[in-house]
């Protein structure tokens, strides 16, 4: 029998099928390619794995997403419409397969935790899903993969009480509104203040709705917020709603697009701010899950410190 791996990376050269169109898109293949050379290269990483996704089926895509919006997705690639809806959301003729097997590396990424055979998983892929709602697309998203992974955990495995903490700099409106009127489940967002932020939502008195009250915490930031906000927030704000929650999983909807370098908003993180992120992730992890943690990429558009950043990420997750 193999030993568990500490780490465990989702990737498929599959992903880089998803074209934007240039024209200053920054949803970009490179941006993987940039992760992949800098966890490669990481001398502190350690033993890494990498395995393929397997593409979500669509009985599994309809626990996030209503089948309308699967038809509308599928024939508007299929008719070679460039973008749907809005140009932010652009596609290729593969768009749709490869959103498929973005959804599916969270599936991919339950199996591997329900089979014990590595207690961290980070799926890297694209396109990416935290915007995406349940019957439309929304800022580069198609398919909420974080969504599709909890529903999954659910069906399943009836996996309980799970929490999604998302450090992307922009609020994941697509999973607060999944989940925000069950109890359950529960939603963390630090992002940029939605005054200031795409995509307008995640005020800190949107906690909930009727049976959900209680199961949102927004964290909106001020621009120009970064470790001294963080290092209150990971150690105080967010252990004391994790204590009153008692999670059993948890998945991580992990944007590197608050780096003081990234342009998409107005928040300066370090690199090495990622690397207490993850040590903090997996502190939480230590206590609530077993050790477990789920991450997928979101956000994330300088390419010069995505990789960087994502490596002092899963450097901070592994303790090292
Ligand atoms: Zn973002």
């Amino acid at each position: 029998m193999n030993l568990p791996a500490s780490l465990i990376i989702i990737d498929d050269q599959r992903y880089l099928l998803h074209d934007t169109g240039g024209c200053g898109h920054p949803e970009i293949p490179a941006r993987l390619q940039a992760i992949r050379q800098a966890v490669e290269q990481s001398d502190s990483i350690g033993d890494i794995r990498f395995f393929p996704p397997q593409p979500a089926v669509r009985d599994y895509l309809t626990l996030a997403h209503n089948e309308n919006w699967l038809f509308r997705f599928e024939e508007s690639v299929l008719s070679g419409k460039t973008f749907i809806d809005h140009t932010d959301n652009q596609i290729s003729y593969d768009s749709y397969e490869i959103a498929c097997l973005a959804a599916g590396a969270g599936i991919t990424a339950v199996d591997l935790l329900e089979n014990q055979e590595t207690n961290n998983v980070f799926c890297l892929v694209r396109p990416p899903g935290h915007h995406a709602e349940h019957s439309y697309p929304f800022g580069f998203c198609f398919f909420n993969n974080c969504v599709v992974t909890l529903r999954y955990w659910q069906e399943k495995y009836a996996q309980e009480r799970i929490v999604v903490f998302d450090f992307d700099a922009h609020h994941g409106n697509g999973i607060q509104s999944a989940f925000e009127e069950e109890a359950g489940n529960f939603y963390i967002s630090i992002h940029e203040h939605p005054s200031f932020s795409y995509p307008g939502t995640g005020y800190g008195e949107e906690t909930g709705i009727g049976e959900g009250k209680g199961s949102i915490l927004n964290i909106p930031l001020s621009p120009g917020s970064g470790r001294r906000e963080l290092d209150h927030i990971l150690a105080s704000v967010i252990p004391e709603k994790l204590e009153e929650w008692q999670p059993q999983a948890i998945i991580v909807a992990a944007g590197f697009d608050a780096h003081k370098e990234d342009d998409m908003s107005g928040l300066s993180y370090s690199t090495e701010l990622y690397e207490s992120i993850g040590r903090e992730v997996k502190t939480w992890a230590d206590i609530y899950t077993d050790g477990k943690i789920i991450s997928i990429l979101e956000g994330g558009y300088e390419i010069s410190v995505l990789g960087e950043s994502v490596e002092s990420y899963l450097r901070g997750t592994l303790g090292r």
